[in-house]
């Protein structure tokens, strides 16, 4: 979560993860949209599985430099509009370069009372880091296209709750590199390729390059389910933080995408049994408006059995984000307890189950 990685820019992120898996002794490649794979090799007889989370975050790129020195930024990814004002952001130049700055807010002792309630559009949103002109922005390092973020931020809260940056889907990919460790003395299991992906909040698509080359039988996605334990979301679902990891039985995003995932039956019944059987209690989603890049992984090859498992969140695409570390460690054990069930003559055919 302390780590920069825009969508399109996610080098430092990829790299510590690429150090985490060569930890466990996985080599992991990187293909030319920026999707770090690492493949843990398995009975060639189980049906292989891609488990995959996303490693790049929303912010937004620089739009304009003004001759005053403030930024005016485009936006990248659902960024909530309405959660911006006056927060600290980084714009994200390299290691040892990055340069804070934050989102003006008009000052109060000058609002007007229509002012006071509206919603300030990014397209109006001034950046303050400091420079007195644009020469001097220019001069630190900052372009026309130099990637902001929400300045990275990690803390616990109460009953090992976390808030912070890009929960949404560090959490996930922490628990990818969790299961691919604890995975790592397990024989009797299907070949996994652990994937790190690019670009999911810019165009949910980075993931499919790394499905087409390898081909899997099986998709599995980590990302964020949205939390409805607050009494703003109540009327939307049953997914409460620390209740467990759950499952989306549905998910589909009508604005301009018409996409979605419906779980394929086999791989809901597989992680229903794992519940079972590891005493688990596993959460169900089913929502319109929200999207993941498996419903884009699901179409490539001969089609692949596809579904989205994943950890309550709150506050989504804003820069304080919570989750339950709990749930992180339910959904690790969940996936271990489901992949090495994974048997040669699991099937995928759909008309075993019938309907
Ligand atoms: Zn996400």
């Amino acid at each position: 979560m302390l780590i920069p990685g825009l969508s399109g820019r996610e080098g430092r992120v990829r790299r510590r993860l690429a150090a985490e898996m060569a930890g466990l002794g996985l080599a992991a490649t990187t293909d030319r949209l920026g999707n770090l794979i690492a493949t843990a090799d398995g009975d060639p007889d189980r049906p292989s599985v891609m488990l995959f989370a996303h490693m790049d975050q929303l912010g937004f790129v620089v739009r304009k430099i003004e001759r005053t020195g403030l930024l005016r930024l485009e936006r990248l990814g659902g960024v909530p509009e309405r959660a911006l004002a006056a927060q600290e952001l980084l714009i994200a130049l390299g290691e040892g370069r990055d340069i804070p700055a934050i989102v003006g807010n008009k000052s109060h002792h000058a609002t007007s009372p229509e002012e006071r309630h509206r919603v300030v559009p990014y397209q109006e949103i001034l950046v303050d880091a400091g420079f007195p002109s644009a020469d001097a922005a220019l001069a630190a390092g900052v372009k026309i296209g130099s990637p902001v973020v929400y300045a990275p931020r990690a803390f616990t809260l109460a009953e090992d709750r976390i808030a912070g940056t890009s929960v949404d889907d560090r959490a996930g990919c922490a628990v990818v590199a969790e299961v691919a460790r604890l995975l790592a003395p397990v024989r009797e299991r299907p070949t996994i390729h652990f994937v790190f992906s690019t670009q999911e909040e810019y165009n949910l698509r980075g993931a499919m390059p790394a499905a087409q080359a390898l081909k899997p039988d099986i998709a599995i996605q980590l990302d964020l389910m949205l939390a409805t334990d607050t009494p703003d979301m109540q009327a939307r679902g049953d997914l409460a933080l620390g209740e467990g990891p759950a499952m989306s039985l549905y998910s589909f995003h009508g604005r301009g995408t018409l996409n979605g995932t419906i779980p394929h039956p086999t791989l809901v019944s597989l992680f229903e049994r794992a519940a079972e059987q590891t005493g688990l209690s596993l959460q169900r989603s089913a929502q319109v408006g929200v999207l993941t890049d498996s419903s884009y992984v699901q179409l490539v090859h001969h089609g692949v059995a596809a579904i989205d498992l994943g950890f309550p969140c709150r506050y989504t695409h804003s820069a304080r984000e919570v989750c339950d570390l709990s749930d992180l460690v339910g959904l690790s054990a969940l996936l271990v307890a489901g992949l090495s069930s994974i048997e040669a003559d699991f099937s995928l055919d759909r008309d075993d189950y019938p309907e």
